[in-house]
C-alpha cells in the first residue's frame, strides 16, 4: 500500500498529543482581550470611532512595515475597496489565482470586473510569474494591456499568499512592472510572513489582511488595507466611511461609498492580539517544525515547507500526497476526521464554481494537480505551545 493511513494518524498524534479532538484552526485569547473589550463598554466607544481603532492601525502598520493601515470590517471588504481604489471596475479583468479562497474572487466581481484565472507554482502554492508572463505575452496587446479575445483591460494582479507562504515576489513584481499592471496583494493569510525580509502585504500598491476568527490574529471579524501611499490610505478611509466630508456637524458626502470601517470593539480585540503576535508566530513555526519531522518517515506524503527566500507564518499547515497516494485524499480526510484530527481539503478551484465558470483563464493544470494533493492539518497557536522553546 502506498500510504499507511494508521501510520500517518500515529505520526500526527505524536505532534498533537493525546486523543483530544483538534480543530483545524481555533483562536487563542491569552492576553488582554477581556480588559480592552470591557474598556470599550465602560467608555461607551463601541462603534467605528474610538481609540482602539487608531491604536490598532498604528501598531498594525508598524508590524507590517508599511506607512498606513486602514482597519476594515473584513478582508473581503478590504479587497473590494482596495481594488476599486486601484481603478478596477466594469470592463476590467483582474489576474487572480484559481487556487484561492472565494473571497478574493468575490471582491473582484463586486467591482463589476471579471476574474482572469492564473495557474500556481508548486514551490509556493501561489501565482507562477513565468507562466503568467508567457500568458500575458500571448493574450494581451497594447499599452494598456488588453485581453485580445475579450477586449477588456487587465487592470490589476491579485497574488494570494497561500496558507501564509510567500509568492515568488521578485518574479511577480518584475512581471507586474513589465506589463504596467498594479498589484493588490491578498495577504489575508499572511500576517507576519516575509519575503527576503520584507513583510507580505507591503509589496504592491496595497495589501489586504483578514482578521476572521480562523486567521492567525483575530478581531472576531475584520480586515485591513496596508499601503505606503498616503493618498491611497486617505481615499481608503474616505471610501469606507460613507465618503463623509470632515465637518463637526454637517452630513456631506461626495460619492457613493461604503460603511466598511472596523468597529472599536473589534479593534480592541485586535490590539490585544497584536501584542501577542511574536509569540503566536513562534508557536506556529514550532508546530510546523514538529510536523515536518513527524511526517518525514511516512511514505506517500510530504509536509509543505516554506518556499525559498521567505519566512512563513504557517497559518495553515499542509501535507501533500505523492503520485502513488494521490487517489487517497478523501480516505485521508475521512480517517483523520474520524479520529478527531480536523483536516480539510484545499478550496474547490475558483474556475470550477458556477458563477466563475466562463471567466477567462490560462492553462490551470498545476493548480488542478495541487487540488488533488493538499490536505490541511490542525494549525492552532495552542497546539504549538508544547513545541515552542
Ligand atoms: C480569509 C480570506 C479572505 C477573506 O477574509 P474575510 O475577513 O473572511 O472576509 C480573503 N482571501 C483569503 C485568501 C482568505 O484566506
Amino acid at each position: 500500500m502506498a500510504l499507511d493511513l494508521q501510520l500517518l494518524v500515529d505520526r500526527l498524534r505524536t505532534v498533537l498529543g493525546g486523543e483530544d479532538a483538534c480543530a483545524l484552526h481555533e483562536p487563542c485569547f491569552g492576553g488582554r482581550e477581556w480588559e480592552y473589550v470591557k474598556s470599550c463598554l465602560d467608555e461607551g466607544w463601541v462603534s467605528s470611532a474610538g481609540r482602539y481603532v487608531d491604536a490598532f492601525e498604528d501598531q498594525l502598520a508598524a508590524a507590517c512595515g508599511v506607512n498606513h493601515a486602514v482597519a476594515i470590517v473584513n478582508g473581503t471588504a478590504a479587497l473590494h475597496a482596495a481594488l476599486l481604489l486601484a481603478g478596477v471596475g466594469p470592463g476590467c479583468e483582474v489576474i487572480v489565482p484559481t487556487l484561492t479562497f472565494v473571497g478574493t474572487v468575490n471582491a473582484i466581481a463586486h467591482c463589476g470586473a471579471q476574474p482572469h484565472f492564473a495557474d500556481s507554482d508548486p514551490i509556493t502554492l501561489g501565482l507562477d510569474p513565468e507562466k503568467l508572463a508567457r500568458h500575458l505575452e500571448a493574450c494581451t496587446s497594447g499599452d494598456d494591456c488588453r485581453n485580445r479575445v475579450t477586449g477588456n483591460r487587465i487592470a490589476a494582479i491579485v497574488p494570494m499568499h497561500t496558507f501564509g507562504h510567500a509568492v515568488d515576489m521578485d518574479g511577480l513584481c518584475t512581471v507586474a512592472e513589465r506589463f504596467g499592471i498594479p498589484m493588490i496583494e491578498d495577504a489575508a493569510e499572511a500576517i507576519g510572513s516575509t519575503y527576503r525580509g520584507k513583510p507580505l502585504g507591503s509589496f504592491g500598491l496595497a495589501g489586504v489582511l483578514s482578521f476572521n476568527g480562523n486567521k492567525t490574529l483575530t478581531t472576531g471579524g475584520g480586515g485591513a488595507i496596508l499601503t505606503n501611499d498616503a493618498t491611497f490610505a486617505r481615499d481608503a478611509r474616505h471610501l469606507s466611511t460613507t465618503a463623509k466630508k470632515a465637518h463637526r456637524w454637517e452630513f456631506d458626502h461626495d460619492r457613493v461609498a461604503f460603511n466598511y470601517r472596523m468597529p472599536n470593539l473589534n479593534a480592541a480585540l485586535g490590539v490585544a492580539q497584536l501584542e501577542q503576535l511574536d509569540g503566536f508566530l513562534a508557536r506556529k513555526r514550532a508546530l510546523a517544525g514538529s510536523y515536518a519531522e513527524a511526517v518525514r518517515g511516512v511514505q506517500g506524503v510530504r509536509f509543505f515547507e516554506e518556499p525559498p527566500h521567505s519566512r512563513s507564518n504557517y497559518w495553515l499547515n499542509a501535507i501533500l500526497l505523492d503520485d502513488d497516494a494521490v487517489n487517497l485524499r478523501d480516505e485521508v480526510l475521512a480517517r483523520t476526521n474520524e479520529v478527531g484530527i480536523g483536516t480539510r481539503p484545499v478550496w474547490k478551484l475558483m474556475h470550477r464554481l458556477p458563477m466563475f465558470a466562463v471567466a477567462p483563464r490560462m492553462d490551470l493544470s498545476v493548480a488542478e494537480d495541487l487540488e488533488r494533493r493538499i490536505v490541511n492539518i490542525p494549525s492552532s497557536v495552542r497546539l504549538g505551545m508544547a513545541h515552542a522553546a
